[in-house]
């Protein structure tokens, strides 16, 4: 079998509570009622490129416990191959998300059977891949590998690099797309360096979101600026996955860099009109035409 495009990443349950209040150490506060809905990295990143018509398989973990069996059901449903979802021993990854009426959210992740996806987990994963797109939710070694076995094999990489994580020399010169948003950027290299100082740490080249101002494209040529389109944002949640998947889904479609790129800000910017992360990513019929 292969593939447009792979996702190396995380597959979680995002259970959200709304609270009037987070309570405090050692008490008791009564909520809103659990929402939960399918999430984690690399799940939402292989729903937004198979939503954009990709064909696409996401190479993760879960557990054999009712959210990974409703993790498995929403991915087949949006399209995305999941022959290559391991159920391991472990639970599968939970995010318990309280959300209080200003709109700001706590988050705390349980990892879980995420973690138990490990390096070997890649081997013959690639054969036949397109574009891999990676993100840090799982082990270190296995994003590392991933990306070595991928540039071995002449697959285009893509590193969506959140959570940030200190990554091997060896593995940011194999890179072709080192995908940040202005936080991970500014972890990267101190505030207020020059975007184009990402290069220097080895991947070919590198873009970098930054919110309702759209995305940098950094390449040996220069800088190129992309404008988001202005839109209502209801919930920015998921718009870097949204952003990751979709970029993957050009590149494996023939785009060049700045093309993806600008067609990533249009899929990013149409998902923070929506609510949710998965539910908000927009079919190919839904874009404008490019
Ligand atoms: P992250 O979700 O990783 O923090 P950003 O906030 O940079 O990443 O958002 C990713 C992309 O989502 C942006 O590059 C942009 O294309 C789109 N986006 C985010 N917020 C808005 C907004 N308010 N208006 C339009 N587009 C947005």
């Amino acid at each position: 079998m292969t593939h447009d495009v792979l996702v190396v990443g995380s597959a979680n349950a995002d259970l959200v509570v709304s609270t009037d209040r987070r309570p405090g150490p050692g008490e008791t506060v009564l909520g809103g009622d659990t929402v939960v809905s399918p999430g984690g990295k690399g799940a939402n990143t292989a729903v937004a490129a198979a939503r954009l018509g990709a064909n696409v398989a996401l190479l993760a973990a879960i557990g054999d416990d009712t959210y990974g069996t409703m993790l498995s059901a929403s991915l087949r449903e949006a399209g995305v191959r999941t022959a290559l979802v391991r159920t391991v021993t472990r639970p599968t990854g939970i995010a318990y998300i309280t959300v209080t009426p200003d709109g700001e959210n706590s988050i705390l992740v349980s990892p879980g059977a995420n973690q138990a996806l490990d390096p070997a987990a890649v081997e013959g994963a690639l054969a036949g891949v397109g574009v891999m797109v990676a993100s840090l939710e799982v082990p270190l070694p296995t994003v590392e590998r991933a990306i070595e076995v991928a540039s071995a094999a002449g697959v285009r990489t893509v590193l969506n690099l959140s959570p940030p994580a200190d990554l091997g020399a060896r593995t940011l010169a194999a890179l072709d797309v080192l995908l940040v948003n202005e936080h991970e950027a500014a972890w990267l290299l101190g505030a207020a360096a020059e975007p184009a100082r990402l290069l220097d740490l080895g991947p070919r080249s590198a873009v970098i979101t930054r919110g309702a101002g759209g995305a940098l494209v950094v390449t040996t040529s220069g800088i190129t600026e992309l404008a988001a389109p202005s839109v209502e944002a209801v919930d920015t949640t998921g718009a870097g996955d949204a952003f990751a998947g979709a970029l993957a889904a050009a590149l494996a479609a023939g785009a060049g860099l700045e093309v993806a790129a600008r067609r990533a800000v249009g899929v990013a910017a149409i998902s923070v009109t929506r609510p949710g992360a998965q539910p908000s990513y927009p079919s190919a019929e839904e874009l404008p035409a490019w």
